[in-house]
């Protein structure tokens, strides 16, 4: 195991080093449309069961230390997630080969650079923003890009992927994923249109990009020498929700069913009770020090019990109102949930709550109909 000083020093995430802080769209050209791609691979791999799927990429080797430089600090962008605080996206060295591009006014990406080449989680929400992080990795190597994992189906983490395609990577996703990205992509491409406003991007250079690999349970990338497990718990916030475990690393990417101090959207949950459940199991895995979440910034093991404890307790506290007969709009007026003031989506709570009441009355996701 070899783990970068900065690593092991990070108790909190103000003792990582931010790189290449910069402004969105000072940087975005111009792309056009996206060259047809030479499939790497066009394999699908479907595994029943717990069965392991194991894809071995590139001769094993050693993993270089990469350098960090620092720009000037930037002005904000404004992202489609609220509250719009105007902090700057940065990217953090998490260890020697490891980077964690954080936004908190968007969503978060991680990318492991090896001497077989790059693998990437996730990539934003426009393939303007994909370019964008593609420059931010090319600050730190020029190795390709050769995989890249979508974590969830959310457009905020797949629709930077026509940059990625460009770049000639090959994509990864949990079948439940792979399925909701084509199921619900008109639905998706209609809830991002205030962003793709705000940011000045077209929506016609979204393009729906697929899943090239798919797994079941779990399953391992091998690149340059390391290993990137992928595991599927079952839903979370959602179906198809992939945890990333860096083993010699040891990191984990969480996806949406956990983020750090954020109140998740409930619209695409189908039970609170497993998801509360799955966060049991993730808390209680061995093998990671570190956790670089989908949204939020970098968190430790202690920080799941937190989302726990809120999710068991709004559900709970709607529960309780529905089972006392309040109308939703008696419950959005009168379930405030002060004590959650301070976490990120907080201004979200009312269609929060109207999600949680739709799966407490129904027992159905409309968004998946
Ligand atoms: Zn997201």
């Amino acid at each position: 195991m070899n783990i970068a000083p900065v690593f092991r020093n990070a108790g909190r995430s103000n003792t990582f080093r931010a790189v290449n802080m910069e402004k969105d769209s000072a940087m975005l050209r111009s792309q056009g449309r996206v060259a047809p791609r030479k499939r790497l691979v066009a394999i699908s791999v479907l595994i029943a069961g717990a069965a392991l799927a194991v894809v071995s990429v590139g001769a094993p080797g050693t993993t270089r230390p990469v350098g960090a430089r620092a720009n000037a600090a930037p002005v904000a962008v404004a992202q489609s997630y609220e509250p719009h605080t105007g902090q700057p996206a940065v990217v953090k060295q998490v260890a020697s080969d490891l980077y964690f591009f954080y936004d908190y006014d968007g969503s978060n990406s991680v990318f492991l650079v090896t001497d077989g080449g790059v693998l990437v989680i996730d990539t934003r929400e426009h393939p303007r923003a994909g370019q964008n992080l593609i420059e931010r990795i090319r600050k730190v190597t020029d190795k390709p890009i050769r995989w890249v994992i979508n974590s969830h189906f959310h457009g905020d983490h797949t629709y930077g992927n026509a940059a990625f395609q460009a770049a000639g990577a090959t994509f990864v996703a949990q079948q439940e994923t792979a399925r909701l990205m084509k199921l619900v992509q008109p639905k998706e491409m209609a809830r991002r249109q205030d962003y793709f406003k705000e940011n000045h991007y077209d929506p016609n250079e979204v393009k729906l990009i697929l899943a090239d690999v798919t797994f079941d349970d779990q399953m391992s990338i091998y690149l340059g020498g390391r290993e990137v497990r992928l595991m599927y718990f079952g839903p979370g916030q959602q179906p198809g929700d992939t945890f990333v475990l860096f083993p010699q690393d040891r990191a984990l990417f969480t996806p949406g069913a956990f983020t750090k101090h954020s109140m998740p959207n409930m619209a695409f949950t189908t039970s609170v009770d497993n998801w509360v459940k799955l966060l049991d199991r993730v808390g209680a895995r061995n093998g990671y020090d570190v956790i670089l979440p989908a949204h939020g910034d970098v968190a430790h093991r202690e920080d799941i019990k937190e989302l726990q404890s809120m999710l068991a307790d709004e559900y709970a506290t709607v529960k309780g109102a529905v089972a006392k007969g309040m109308t939703l709009a008696q419950a959005q007026q009168t379930l405030t949930f002060p004590q959650y003031k301070d976490w990120r989506n907080y201004s979200r709570l009312k269609s929060e709550i109207q999600n949680l009441y739709e799966l407490i009355q129904t027992g159905k996701r409309r968004y998946f109909e």
